[in-house]
């Protein structure tokens, strides 16, 4: 294929993902994104096996890697109790099993170490304040149009614009994502507020009926971070991430133990959000002409299997790989989707189903073996090495 100039449109995991994936191949990239600087809202990610592999491959797991925490297992508690009822381990024989670690990070951690691994290809190439709001394609280039009156064109546009991607919408006119019924409250607690108990790497997930509760520390330990998930009828709010009170928290986990009340009034008051947490039924395409949709904005995902970031490191690594192999533009579009549409209509549906386990409160040890099924597919998946002829999924 001849020289291609490729634009990417959202500096998010996505979008720094795959600048990194094509700068590794010598494809010229420039990378707009809407903020006028890159910030992440104060909240952990989990990074499994399979992302920790595509990270690899992008060459930015060591730098992650030393900014993250080895959790020891997830433990599973009863929220009558707070005790655990079952665990899972992530010793020597899951790393064997899987071919990688599992990772806890601050958000903001992964993002800085992604946009520094960028910048050293090239300092100029994230252009800040560059909010998309339309796009021009012909056969021969694509252009994006910028709220600030910038036009730019190149030969192919990579949609890493979220959940929410106007890119998704104007071109494959394929609607928006809609609320799932659950809201994410997500808060951060300084360690030093807390006992002895708290300060480990392991995760745990507690069940209650239609809520579930996930935490860890962050930041080498220094905040204990929680996500604690209710179901609600819909989201009203004016914006999808909003500032949420510690009393409403309570009141919708009023019949849980006091230990995560105490959590919650710890919680200091600039340290507590709420999200709206909307997905939406897969795609039939992630591709149009000269545009392709690559993370959030092509498989909209609930955060019950923790695998959003994970699938949009892993699109990266093989939308790199295709356009690297491939002899003209659409054989290697095709191939992208052709690779990965299936894996991440899969998480998308998978997602969904663990939402609702996790609500129906199934017993602990069902959870841990459907969780175990799904996993089994999921943290093998090596994005440097998979066919780029596609692989079977399971149904
Ligand atoms: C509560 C919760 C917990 C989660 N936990 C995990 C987890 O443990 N593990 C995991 O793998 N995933 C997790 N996820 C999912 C993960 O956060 C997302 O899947 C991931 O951030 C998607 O990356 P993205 O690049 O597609 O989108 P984003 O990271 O949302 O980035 C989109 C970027 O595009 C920019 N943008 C949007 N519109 C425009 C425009 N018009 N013009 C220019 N720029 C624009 C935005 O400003 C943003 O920077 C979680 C999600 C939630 C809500």
């Amino acid at each position: 294929m001849d020289q291609l100039a490729v634009m990417v449109v959202g500096a998010g995991m996505g979008g720094l993902a795959v600048t990194l994936a094509l700068r590794q191949q010598g494809i010229a990239t420039v990378l707009y994104e809407q903020a006028p600087e890159l910030s992440e809202v104060g909240a952990g990610i989990m990074l499994t096996p399979n992302a920790c592999r595509a990270l690899m491959a992008l060459g930015v797991f060591e730098a992650i890697d030393a900014r993250a925490q080895r959790p020891g297992a997830t433990h599973y508690r009863d929220y009558r109790t707070g005790a655990i009822l079952t665990s899972v381990h992530y010793d020597e024989a899951f790393q064997r099993r899987y071919g990688g670690p599992y990772l806890t990070i601050h958000r903001a951690d992964l993002q800085d170490a992604l946009k520094q691994a960028v910048l050293a290809h090239d300092p100029t190439i994230l252009q800040l304040g560059h909010r998309l709001v339309e796009v021009e394609q012909d056969e021969h280039r694509v252009t994006a149009c910028f709220a600030n009156g910038v036009r730019a064109s190149a030969d192919l546009l990579i949609a890493c614009d979220g959940i929410k991607s106007v890119v998704r919408e104007q071109v494959f006119g394929l609607g928006s994502a809609t609320f799932s019924g659950h809201v994410a409250y997500r808060g951060m607690v300084p360690i030093e507020r807390l006992g002895p108990e708290y300060r480990t790497a392991d995760t745990s997930t507690t069940l209650g009926p239609g809520q579930h509760w996930v935490m860890y520390t962050v930041k080498q330990g220094a905040f204990l971070n929680y996500v604690a998930i209710p179901e609600r009828g819909a989201w009203t709010e004016e914006s999808w991430s909003v500032p949420a009170t510690a009393e409403e928290l309570r009141q919708e986990f009023a019949h849980w133990h006091a230990s995560y009340h105490q959590l919650i009034d710890l919680t200091p008051p600039e340290r507590l959000f709420k999200w709206g947490l909307f997905d939406r039924a897969p795609l039939p395409r992630w591709v149009a002409g000269r545009v392709a949709l690559l993370g959030d904005a092509a498989h909209p995902t609930t955060p019950f299997m923790a695998q959003g970031a994970a699938m949009a490191f892993e699109d990266a690594v093989v939308l790199g790989r295709a356009l690297a192999a491939s002899q003209t533009l659409p054989e290697a579009l095709a191939t992208y989707e052709r690779v990965r549409l299936p894996r991440g209509s899969w998480v998308q549906v998978r997602s969904r189903f663990f939402g609702q386990l996790y609500h129906k409160q199934a017993p602990p040890d069902e959870i841990s073996l459907e969780r175990r099924a799904a996993n089994d597919v999921l943290y093998p998946y090596d994005a440097a090495s998979v066919p780029l002829e596609g692989a079977p999924l399971p149904a």
